[in-house]
């Protein structure tokens, strides 16, 4: 299959309609999407990911300013933490996790009694949710365990020849899978960090619990984000590792080091801000796995990121691209 990129919202949506799959732009990573209430669609997203059938998706909603009632078109219950995290968040980099209605397949939610909804922010996303009759069941658009596409060009390299057609929309602003809130125990939990900092939904429902272990939200898998060059976080000991600096690429947040040589580092932000930093994290991954590829560099060591905002789900997922070389 030939992989089309463009800005064509009607096409994408044609295709869609036919029961295609088709990689949107959102704010937060790129999505590879289908009819979410079209089961048959929906398995194609596990067959061209890679993806094993217990990692469930996440449904995509039209913009609306009545939450209530597009949250209850998909789900059976609307807790009030869940309106007032929709009514301060929506549309945004926010995910909610709530029991579902029957309409939603058991493949989008792996077989859960609850469903991933989320009201993207993207102008693209919008329109062309906007245009569809149905929601869009849309997990990231790369191959299961590898690291999110930020840009059209991410997706076509990982997916081209796999799926009809690329909506382009640029570079993501946000740069991170969307943060995920959940219910336990009758009160909300953060499920996975992502591009909404936890601090800032704790100003609207207060206090939020960080859920641990990976039972609470299936895809939350150790091993994820992986790049193929061994990547160490919060450790720049490559010397002690017997690496020397031309067999190193360093990835650090805001200055780089003196004796690797400059265009084997990524500096995320220079001005400290962990919001840039979130935005520029996985094209620095992808290119200086690349790199490593190219040059025969041994492997990545990052910093690791202020515990505040972005910078712990930025921590999160260096933690995860590494945990499969921890020693
Ligand atoms: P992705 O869109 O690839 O970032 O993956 C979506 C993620 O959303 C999954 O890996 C799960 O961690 C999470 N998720 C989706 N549906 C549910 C659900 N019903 N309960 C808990 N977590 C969910
Ligand atoms: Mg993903």
């Amino acid at each position: 299959m030939h992989t089309q990129v463009g800005t064509d919202v009607e096409h994408a949506a044609r295709l869609l309609e036919q029961g295609e799959l088709v990689a949107i732009p959102t704010e937060t990573v790129y999505g590879l999407a289908a009819n979410a209430l079209n089961a048959v669609a929906c398995a194609r997203i596990f067959e061209v990911k890679n993806r094993p059938g217990f990692d469930p998706l996440i449904v995509h909603l039209a913009p609306a300013t009545d939450f209530e009632s597009a949250l209850s078109a998909c789900a059976r219950a609307v807790p009030p933490w869940a309106s007032k995290l929709a009514g301060a968040f929506w549309p945004g980099p926010l995910t909610l996790v709530l029991p579902r209605k029957p309409l939603i397949p058991d493949i989008v939610t792996s077989g859960l009694e609850t469903v991933a909804l989320r009201m993207p922010a993207h102008v693209l996303a919008q329109r062309l949710l906007e245009r569809l009759p149905f929601p869009l069941a849309a997990p990231s658009a790369n191959p299961f365990g590898f690291v999110s596409p930020t840009t059209a060009q991410h997706v076509l390299d990982q997916l081209g020849g796999k799926i009809a057609y690329v909506l382009d929309g640029g570079p993501c602003r946000v740069g991170l899978e969307s943060t995920i809130v959940g219910e336990q125990d009758g009160r909300p939990v953060v499920l996975r960090l992502g591009g909404l900092g936890v601090e800032d939904l704790e100003g609207v429902v207060g206090p939020l619990g960080l859920a641990t272990s990976s039972g609470a939200s299936p895809g939350s898998l150790e091993s994820h984000y992986a790049p193929r060059t061994p990547l160490y976080f919060d450790d720049l000991g490559y010397r002690a590792r017997g690496l020397s600096p031309d067999q190193v690429a360093l990835l650090l947040f805001r200055a780089p080091l003196a004796e690797v040589p400059p265009d084997q580092q990524e500096v995320l932000s220079a001005s400290g801000d962990l919001n840039e930093a979130a935005r520029h994290l996985f094209g620095a991954m992808r290119r200086l796995d690349a790199l490593a590829a190219a040059r025969g560099l041994r492997a990545i060591f990052t910093q690791k990121f202020p515990e505040r905002g972005l910078g712990r789900a930025i921590n999160d997922r260096l933690r995860r691209a590494s945990s499969r070389y921890a020693t």
